[in-house]
């Protein structure tokens, strides 16, 4: 995208952009970095969007924040849950992430390059607002661009909006126009609504938010780091080592610094904070820490879900004994156990990495 933008800025030329648009939300956070580039036509093919009401609570979301954008068109195609339901079938039970994504990846922008491909003198490219999703892997979504791109013989143009804080514009932006977020992808498949006895992740989590950190976040997360460390971890480390490592959050000023120039994320229920996590620029996964009162909720898979979409390349942490498990089934490999001194006690952790092209795995 970034080449087409400088050709666009040297000749005037190709700056007419078909967009697939998934919800209201992900324009919000991708229309204010093309706007001022492109000509933008929204496209609105989700025959994933399921149920019907939801399909359209989502357009209707969609419309509400055109009324910011009004250079923007939009155009709703025919489309129809059957063909979604089609394409998916024998995938159904497959977790949110893995190959059922890929088809209705392929259909959405399938449809949108054969739109392009019977309006060649309308539109110059299509792109999509999928890659602004902290929880979508871009390069999986810009391979099935191609692939459509290669199939209709129009030009794709690849994307990471995510990368330049298009997450956190779409957060601030539904906010200031009081926007509806949805809880769940699309599918919500499986799910008990439609018979399937397992509630689907985003289901199933729905009440707890992942929000961005800042200050007044200082105290309870460092009260909940020492907390988990001394009950938590005590089954892996000795108490003399617990206290060494728990009182690294006792300097609140120290603590709070430590999240600078870091993507922070806090998770909250009801109102009470019950995880963090934070990630340098660099790819390495700093802190991930579960209140010891909500273990095994899933709370670290969304922070994690938040938190690794943000490094460039490999995601690197150094994982405690008691969290090696949990690295590990999200696709991390020990590299090499660590030793720590802190206080002249030494603790053991372990460098663990995940490959770039598995973030987005779970
Ligand atoms: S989880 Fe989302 S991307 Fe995956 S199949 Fe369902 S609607 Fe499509």
């Amino acid at each position: 995208m970034d080449e087409r933008i400088k050709r666009i800025r040297e000749t005037g030329r190709g700056k007419r952009l078909l967009l697939h648009v998934c919800c209201g939300p992900c324009a919000a956070g991708v229309l204010p970095a093309v706007t001022p580039h492109f000509d933008v036509t929204l496209f609105y093919h989700n025959p994933n969007i399921l149920p019907k009401t939801e399909f359209i609570k989502r357009l209707d979301t969609l419309k509400s924040l055109l009324e910011h954008f009004p250079q923007v068109k939009l155009i709703v195609p025919p489309q129809s849950e059957a063909e979604f339901l089609s394409a998916v079938r024998g995938k159904e039970s497959l977790p949110e992430g893995g190959a059922r994504c890929d088809v209705c990846f392929a259909l959405r922008l399938d449809a949108t390059a054969e739109y392009l491909a019977a309006h060649r003198d309308e539109f110059d490219a299509f792109a999509t607002t999928l890659t602004v999703s902290p929880r979508k892997n871009a390069p999986r979504i810009n391979a099935a661009g191609r692939a459509a791109a290669d199939r209709y013989d129009v030009v794709y143009l690849d994307s990471d909006f995510k990368k330049r804080d298009g997450y956190l514009t779409s957060v601030r932006l539904c906010k200031e126009f009081g926007l509806y977020r949805q809880h769940y992808c699309g599918c919500g498949f499986p799910c008990p609504a439609q018979g399937d006895s397992h509630p689907c992740s985003e289901h199933q989590k729905s009440d707890i938010n992942i929000v961005d950190y800042d200050s007044s976040y200082c105290e309870a997360t460092a009260r909940l780091f020492s907390e988990t460390v001394l009950n938590v971890n005590a089954k892996d480390y000795s108490p003399e080592q617990l206290r060494v490592w728990a009182r690294s959050a006792d300097d609140r000023e120290r603590w709070e610094r430590s999240f600078t120039g870091h993507r922070a994320v806090v998770a909250v229920l009801d109102g009470k904070v019950v995880g963090f996590g934070d990630i340098d620029p660099a790819g390495y996964l700093d802190r991930l820490y579960v209140h010891k009162d909500y273990q095994r909720r899933g709370i670290a898979s969304l922070l994690c879900d938040r938190l690794e979409p943000f490094a460039d390349g490999d995601v690197v942490t150094h994982a405690s004994i008691t969290a090696k498990p949990f690295f590990r089934q999200r696709g991390y490999a020990v590299v090499r156990e660590n030793t720590v001194e802190r206080e002249g006690t030494t603790l053991v952790n372990f460098v663990m990495r995940k490959p770039s092209q598995n973030v987005g795995d779970k």
